[in-house]
């Protein structure tokens, strides 16, 4: 359908989408609604009919599921997604981010000789057309980006899309039967793994507190766990501890972990290293708690806390927990 944006929606093994998901398919619909055209879903894996059909309620009008291609991998995800644009003729690809995200629009990009724009925070309508914004220059100045050629591909910043609920009714479910490529088939999922060690998934967070080397060691960590439960939240890590076996993986936040865009990310002893930065930059706030007042983290948080996070933290997390509970 001319003008029409395809969405992925990931889910987890019981069937559950991922909020990132949501944002995408919500943003998609509203940009659909100002094109008139249609925002339309690829869901992989095996998902009840009913769930599938429940994506409308985000603004989908149809979902197309292809039982038979496995979920958590990218390439069979751009097999299905690919055949979906040629045979229904979506002019867009519109993707919430994540790593999944990125490399599922990175690999459609290559296959469909498309256009991409990544890192994207907003995107508007002119002239009957998708225009996506990315910030550049280390996020000092926005630039515009247009398609020459169709498909485009946009792939968001992490929850740079709002999820909105009450977009629509009951989506219609279009059973694809896709033969997926030799390569893709090539990899296979033994387990779903991104929730190993951790019992929040840290990517929907709104409230992050990330612990770093300044924690001085593993058992400390609890002081960051009793911060982030009085508020709500959840706790977050630096290579540096995790390397060191204070916490699990699935908690890393950075080049090497996962990219993070909640509300508010409280960084406990964290030194602020590019590598740290890239994942969790675009946090709506970022305050920090370090004892050198020339620590990196300074130059790119929002409030600055220069001081002994032993101390602290212990004092916040009772003045916190003392305003919730009065
Ligand atoms: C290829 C590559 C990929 C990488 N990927 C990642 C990645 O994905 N994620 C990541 O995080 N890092 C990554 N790194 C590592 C990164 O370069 C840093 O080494 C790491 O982020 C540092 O972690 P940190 O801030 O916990 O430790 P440090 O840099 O050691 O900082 C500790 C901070 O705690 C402060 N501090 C100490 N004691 C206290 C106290 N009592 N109270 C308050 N503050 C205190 C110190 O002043 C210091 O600023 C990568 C590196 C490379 C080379």
């Amino acid at each position: 359908m001319a003008g029409g944006i395809l969405v992925y929606a990931l889910h987890d093994d019981e069937g559950n989408f991922n909020k990132n998901s949501l944002g995408a398919i919500s943003e998609a619909a509203r940009l659909a609604g100002e094109l008139g055209s249609e925002a339309g879903v690829v869901v992989v894996g095996e998902v009840a009919d009913d769930a599938c059909a429940g994506l409308g309620a985000y603004g989908a009008k149809r979902v197309f599921h292809a039982k038979s291609a496995p979920e958590g991998l990218a390439q069979p995800v751009v097999d299905v997604m690919a055949s979906v644009i040629r045979d229904e003729g979506f002019s867009y690809a519109l993707f919430g981010g994540g790593l999944l995200g990125f490399e599922i629009g990175a690999g459609l990009t290559a296959r469909l000789n498309a256009g991409v724009t990544m890192e994207v925070t907003a995107v508007k309508v002119t002239d009957g057309k998708l225009i996506a914004e990315r910030p550049v220059l280390q996020d000092s100045a926005i630039v515009d980006v247009g398609y020459v050629g169709e498909p485009g591909i946009i792939i968001g910043r992490l929850n740079a899309f709002d999820v909105n609920e009450s977009a629509g009714g009951q989506a219609e479910v279009v059973d694809v039967d896709v033969e997926l490529s030799e390569w893709s088939t090539k990899a296979r999922m033994r387990t779903r793994g991104e929730q190993r060690g951790a019992d929040v998934n840290i990517e929907d967070a709104e409230i992050l507190v990330g612990g770093g080397r300044g924690l001085g060691e593993k058992d400390n960590f609890k002081l960051a766990e009793e911060l982030a439960g009085a508020m709500g939240g959840a706790v977050a890590a630096t290579r540096a501890v995790v390397d060191a076996g204070w916490y699990p993986y699935a908690a890393q936040i950075g080049q090497t972990g996962k990219t993070v865009a909640p509300k508010l990310y409280l960084a406990v002893g964290i030194s602020g290293a590019i590598q740290h930065k890239v994942g969790m930059q675009s946090s709506e706030n970022i305050v920090a708690i370090n004892k050198d007042q020339n620590a990196p983290i300074f130059e790119f948080c929002d409030l600055g806390i220069v001081g002994d996070l032993h101390k602290i933290l212990p004092k916040l997390t009772e003045a916190i927990a003392a305003k919730r509970s009065g």
